[in-house]
């Protein structure tokens, strides 16, 4: 049976405009991290909200130095001054001190001589050293954190610092994660004759967590055609459907034809990509639904190039991915002239610089072998190989 297959990129492209963005929903900042921002969030005070002291030192005119000035109060941070620097005086002030009103810099205690009330600098200082100006950092109205962006620590503490206890984001992808293979058996239960533990269910779902996927884990399905009608129809109900296995041209293999019956469109079959390439995709109203086979690898790499980023379009990223990172290759690797192959690969740096290392066993059922590997290097579909040291986009895994 002759497939005429979709390169990796107009496969991808297929998912993405088939992809909606989900609502938005208030998420609390404190839960916020790896979540995606739904709409700009603006900042809702300067920040800082006031000039403040940079350092421990004292805060007074630079016009008034070099020179001996008294010192006429004391600022904590959080305790402002209870009244104006006049000319020719100082106070003393902590680092986060609202820097008091007619004083234009502060010096550093270690630049001055302390006599107690009084203060000598014995150099000139400049007008605004060591002031933090109100705002410096952002205004009130601007944005401080764009829409489509995933939350880092960093943008947390952003949004606390200009006062948002609470950010607008997609809500979580409901996914509902099924594998099929009259085969599986539950880990932690005996094993059978011709049985084999199930590891797609967990994997992908361990893996589209770190998408922020509100897993929904269903019992793995015998090849029977009841089976799979029962629960893909109650997949059906999530964002999105990622079944493993049963969606190669055997007789056992249910997935296609039982989606169809259930109403799914299929939107393409078969991507040349290796491992992976008998990986199907459908849509039911708004539902997603991702058949990647069964061997275990290759529902890793079709997780990875398709799933993935259609979880992070469902949440309006700025960049769906995936992601190809540079990096060179550590050893000579063959191409596939037909199709773009994912190598799992050691990823280190040595000498600044990336290098990847091919792990020993790259069949798509080795998944303990592939459990070494930390990134997925792109050999792209063509002749020849690819030297020792050529120039490699990957993937990180984990
Ligand atoms: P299939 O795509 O259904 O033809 O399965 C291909 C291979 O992957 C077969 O050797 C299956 O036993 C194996 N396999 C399928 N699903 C799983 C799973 N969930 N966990 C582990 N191996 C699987
Ligand atoms: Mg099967």
């Amino acid at each position: 049976m002759v497939v005429s297959l979709l390169t990796r990129e107009e496969a991808l492209a297929k998912v993405l405009e088939r992809t909606e963005v989900l609502p938005a929903e208030e998420v609390p900042i404190a839960k916020a991290a790896g979540r995606f921002v739904a709409s700009d969030a603006y900042a809702g005070v300067d920040l800082p909200p006031f000039a403040s002291s940079a350092m421990d030192g004292f805060a007074l005119r630079a016009d008034d130095t070099p020179g001996r000035l008294p010192v006429v109060g004391r600022v904590a941070a959080g305790v402002p001054a209870r009244r104006a620097l006049g000319p020719g005086e100082a106070m003393a002030i902590a680092t986060g001190g609202v820097v008091p009103e007619g004083a234009d810099a502060v010096v550093p205690i270690e630049y001055v001589v302390d006599h107690d009330n009084e203060v000598e600098i014995r150099d000139a200082v400049v007008r605004g050293a060591n002031v933090r100006p109100r705002g410096g950092d952002i205004r009130a109205g601007d944005v401080v954190v764009a829409a489509g962006t995933s939350l880092a620590p960093a943008h947390v503490g952003a949004l606390a610092a200009v006062g948002l206890d609470q950010v607008a984001c997609a809500r979580r992808p409901r996914v509902a994660v099924l594998s099929t293979g009259t085969e599986l058996r539950r880990p932690g239960e005996p094993l059978g004759s011709g049985e084999v533990y199930e590891a797609n269910g967990a994997m992908l779902a361990a893996a589209l967590a770190t998408a922020n996927a509100d897993i929904v884990e269903l019992a793995a399905v015998s090849d029977d055609d009841d089976a799979h009608r029962v629960s893909l129809e109650r997949a059906l109900g999530a964002d999105v459907v990622v079944t493993s296995g049963g969606v190669s041209v055997g007789p056992h293999d249910l997935v296609r034809r039982i989606a169809r019956e259930l109403g799914v469109q299929e939107v393409f079959w078969g991507v040349a990509v290796r491992p992976g390439k008998p990986v199907s995709f459908g849509v039911r109203d708004g539902t997603l639904v991702f058949g990647l086979p069964g061997n275990p690898v290759s529902s890793l790499v079709g997780c990875e190039l398709f799933v993935r980023p259609a979880l992070r379009a469902l949440q309006g990223a700025a960049e769906p991915g995936p992601v190809y990172e540079p990096g060179r290759l550590a050893a000579a690797a063959r191409r596939n002239p037909h199709r773009d192959e994912l190598l799992r690969a050691h990823m280190t740096v040595r000498d600044g610089e990336v290098v990847l290392v091919p792990i020993t066993g790259q069949e798509s059922h080795m998944i303990a072998r592939a459990a070494s590997a930390n990134a997925l290097v792109l050999a792209p579909r063509g002749d020849g190989e690819l030297p020792a040291g050529a120039r490699v986009g990957y993937l990180r895994l984990g």
